[in-house]
């Protein structure tokens, strides 16, 4: 906890951030929403009804954990915003969500298809496990409630039929790990088509949570093998 980032890095941050998204398809339209933390009950957020390409700062939204808005330009916030607020309710040293459509990781996501195979270092230690969160319709109060189980212990997670989540200690982190996840899905998904799938033995997976453990990453789930 603490050390956040302040609320010009936090707004300079969301519009690059959402420029990275949607220049390499992980978002089309409107799609997609990114959240940043600047202290113990704040948080930055993208508005609704924008293109996550083509944003200013100016609007952006602060709001605080409950959703109550602090301070805003024209623009409104979205109703995704629920599931960003119980990611940080649920585990306070999270300081970034991103959520996004990629089109691999949404595919996933519609076959209920987690990722959980130890196929290479980065997907074990850096990304881990991504669970899927059952379908809830879209601004309902059961999207949090469908996450909520996962913030502890994965980076992220999968919204059935929907889109992903990720999440991470720093704003970049969060970032990553929605490109980490659609590289892995596309992997995952070649390997399938190749029809030859040589996983990391058990001994090297362990090797890599020990390796884990040491760089700092507190979650990521046990990999299926
Ligand atoms: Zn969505």
């Amino acid at each position: 906890m603490g050390n956040y980032v302040s609320d010009c890095e936090a707004k300079s941050l969301i519009v690059e951030i959402g420029k990275r998204m949607y220049n390499k398809g992980f978002v089309s339209g409107s799609d997609g929403n990114i959240t940043i933390k600047v202290d113990d009950n704040a948080v930055w957020a993208t508005p609704t009804g924008v293109c996550k390409g083509y944003m200013t700062e100016d609007m952006l939204l602060k709001l605080d954990l409950d959703g109550h808005i602090i301070e805003k330009g024209d623009l409104n916030s979205t109703s995704e915003i629920k599931m960003h607020l119980r990611v940080y309710k649920e585990n306070a040293d999270i300081q970034a969500v991103v959520h996004a459509h990629p089109p691999m990781g949404t595919a996933f996501s519609v076959a209920g298809m987690p990722i959980d195979m130890p196929m290479m270092a980065e997907n074990v230690v850096f990304l881990g496990v991504i669970p899927i969160a059952p379908y809830a319709l879209p601004g309902s109060q059961e999207v949090p409630d469908s996450v909520a189980p996962f913030c502890k212990d994965y980076n992220g997670c999968f919204l059935a039929n929907h889109g992903t989540l990720t999440w991470g200690e720093n704003p970049l982190e969060a970032y990553y790990r929605l490109e980490s996840l659609e590289n892995s899905c596309y992997i995952q998904t070649t390997l399938t088509q190749l029809n030859k799938m040589q996983l990391l033995t058990e001994e090297q997976v362990n090797d890599l949570y020990d390796l884990r453990k040491r760089a700092g990453f507190k979650r990521g789930g046990m990999m299926k093998r």
